[in-house]
């Protein structure tokens, strides 16, 4: 069962949403009612707006077994389009609800479909997930075990809840400990201070916490709620060691970053007690193996296998086959692992890995390098064809306000701190990095 707590529900806060909060009671009685208006639909979509509707919705769809399709209501027409004609809902959900006779709260054989998650698009067009239950439950639970996590946390959040990190973490992982969602609804560092306290547990995207860094720095009152707070983590994408560092100097706060992607949910992670290790996404989680696979110079792609694996690609047999190798999963994202096991996620295999004049090099690496240049607000670091190299180093540079940093002078910089082959030989001045919803940059957009 994945969410126990409904089978006898309490008078707890389950979600505490702007504008409107639910106690468990009333989020049984809630689904329950909409799962009875389920009765005879195989697959529903639902207009993923960050409200407290959504997740009835959506754990009503869940106690029903029926598969839930989340939709990013800002989403364009073109994906859109996409999305409705490869998971062909039979009913979409947005403020009304349906409703029926209560379902009884009961156990779902554990690989029924439970989420079908489309994926960022990042590397392409994005491709349904469809995760069982046993995926998230297991994940859910080995979470718990590395963060210690308890129906005390109050797990405060702004992330949208159409991805696995809003819905499956952010939402779904409160629930099945029996603790509080408490969604911001927008992101903002004053209230997200606010509502953090002693069993405060953050979950951000790196780009949140620059904003919370650069707005603790220039107000140290709004450190309050992040100092006080149980565990700060983060995940989707990279978290600059900069930002690390600067969170823990202005909260002294160590962010704990854990890695997962659509396809297996949370993989490895740094745990709440013990090393916390800036610049890792730590180790495995219980019941998820990692291997490096293809390893050259060290450096190979991330393969995993465990109970917290999807069960296919909706309606892509061909994708699905492909990204197995004897039952492990091919991740497409490439690692090199300290000596005790901690990984260190290079980038994607797709896009972050350079081959330059003989060398293989990480962009990962250098984008950390050029952040640590006082010029530099924001930087992406890419490949392109080179008649002499193969592939050369490009760098993309968003520069710090009324800093005007030279190209020479970021390239030295970087060739002083890393090493001479890794040197940017083209840099590239920006407004902006092109990101989506999550703050993960598209490096499509800039040609990788
Ligand atoms: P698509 O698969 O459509 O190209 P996507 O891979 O961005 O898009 P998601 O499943 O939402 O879609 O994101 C998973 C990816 O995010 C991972 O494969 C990895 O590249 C990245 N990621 C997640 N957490 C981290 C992290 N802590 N550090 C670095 N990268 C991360
Ligand atoms: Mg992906």
């Amino acid at each position: 069962m994945l969410i126990p707590a409904l089978a006898s529900p309490s008078d707890e806060i389950a979600l505490d949403f702007p504008g409107r909060t639910l106690t468990y009671r009333e989020l049984a009685e809630e689904a329950r009612s909409v799962a009875g208006g389920l009765a005879g639909v195989s697959r529903v979509a639902v207009w993923a707006h960050s409200t407290v509707e959504t997740v009835v919705a959506v754990v009503g769809a869940l106690l029903a077994g029926v598969p839930v399709v989340p939709i990013n209501p800002k989403i364009g027409e073109r994906e859109l389009a996409h999305i409705m004609s490869d998971s062909s809902p039979d009913l979409v959900l947005d403020g009304t609800l349906p409703s029926g006779p209560p379902v009884e709260v009961r156990s779902l054989g554990p690989e029924t479909p439970a989420l079908i998650i489309y994926t960022s698009g990042t590397t392409g067009p994005p491709k349904g997930v469809v995760l069982p239950h046993r995926a998230l439950s297991s994940n859910l639970d080995s979470l718990a075990t590395a963060w210690g996590w308890t129906a005390e946390d109050v797990v405060v959040h702004a992330l949208p809840l159409f991805h696995v990190h809003g819905l499956g973490l952010g939402v779904l992982g409160p629930l099945r400990r029996g603790g509080t969602v408490k969604h911001l609804g927008k992101f903002s560092v004053a209230a997200a201070s606010e509502a953090l306290g002693g069993s405060g547990v953050m979950f951000g995207v790196p780009t949140m916490y620059s904003r919370i860094a650069a707005e603790v720095e220039a107000d140290p009152t709004l450190a309050a709620g992040f100092s006080a707070a149980r565990l700060l983590v983060s995940g989707s994408a990279a978290l600059p060691a900069t930002v690390h560092a600067r969170i823990t100097a202005a909260t002294g706060q160590e962010v704990v970053e854990r890695y997962g992607m659509s396809e297996t949910l949370m993989n490895t992670s740094v745990r709440a007690s013990g090393d916390r290790r800036p610049g890792t996404v730590g180790l495995p989680l219980d019941g998820v193996d990692v291997r490096l696979s293809g390893e050259e110079d060290g450096i190979g792609e991330i393969e995993v296998r465990g109970p917290n694996l999807f069960l296919e690609y909706l309606n892509r047999p061909d994708a699905t086959a492909a990204a197995f190798v004897d039952g492990w999963f091919r991740t497409g994202d490439m690692a090199v692992l300290d000596p005790d096991g901690y990984v260190r996620i290079v980038g994607r295999r797709a896009t972050d890995l350079i081959k330059s004049g003989g060398y293989k090099i990480g962009a990962g690496e250098i984008e950390n390098a050029l952040l640590e240049h006082p010029g530099v607000a924001e930087a992406a670091v890419t490949g392109e064809p080179d008649e002499d190299l193969g592939e050369r180093v490009v760098a993309w540079i968003v520069p710090a306000t009324g800093e005007f940093p030279s190209e020479a002078e970021l390239a030295d910089h970087v060739a002083k701190l890393l090493s001479p082959h890794k040197r940017p030989r083209v840099v590239r001045f920006l407004e902006a990095l092109p990101r989506n919803d999550m703050g993960k940059v598209l490096k499509r957009s800039l040609g990788a």
